[in-house]
C-alpha cells in the first residue's frame, strides 16, 4: 500500500508557499557546519520527489558551496530547501509544514559533527562524515 500525501507549507510571512507531493514522507536530519550555521540545529528535511514541488513567491538563493545552494524567504529568512545544482534536487525544509509532515526521522547526515550538548533520539539510520560524503561523491570520478 502506497502513502501519497500532499503537503502544504510556507515560510513564517507566508509570502512563499510550497505544495509537495510525496509517498510515505520522511525526516532526514544534517549536522553539518553550514547546515547549523544556518539554522541553529540541525537541519531538518523532508525527502520529496522533485517533480512534484510546487513554489510561489519570491525566493532568494544563497550559493553555499560549487554544488549546492541555500534558498530562503528574502522577507522573513525562513530557510526554504537546500539544492543540489547537478541535477536541481530541492531538499524541503521540514519547519515548513504542519507537524513537519508527520514524518517520522529516517536518517541523520555528519552525526560525528553533532554538537556534543545534543543528541537525536530514536532508531534511524546515522551517517558519520566519511559515510555522508560517500553516499553524495559523484560516481567514477
Ligand atoms: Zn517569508
Amino acid at each position: 500500500m502506497t502513502d501519497v500525501q500532499q503537503l502544504q507549507g510556507q515560510c513564517l510571512c507566508g509570502a512563499v508557499t510550497i505544495q509537495s507531493r510525496m509517498e510515505s514522507p520522511a525526516l532526514r536530519a544534517c549536522h553539518c557546519a553550514m547546515c547549523r550555521r544556518q539554522n541553529s540545529g540541525p537541519f531538518f528535511s523532508i525527502a520529496n520527489d522533485p517533480l512534484a514541488v510546487e513554489v510561489t513567491g519570491e525566493v532568494a538563493i544563497y550559493q553555499s558551496s560549487d554544488w549546492a545552494e541555500r534558498a530562503f524567504c528574502p522577507t522573513c529568512g525562513s530557510t526554504l530547501w537546500y539544492g543540489t545544482r547537478h541535477d536541481g534536487a530541492r531538499h524541503l525544509s521540514a519547519g515548513l509544514f504542519e507537524d513537519a509532515g508527520g514524518a517520522p526521522l529516517k536518517l541523520e547526515f555528519f552525526s560525528d559533527l553533532c554538537p556534543r550538548g545534543y543528541a537525536l533520539a530514536g532508531e534511524h539510520k546515522r551517517l558519520n562524515t566519511e559515510d555522508t560524503i560517500a553516499l553524495f561523491a559523484p560516481k567514477g570520478e
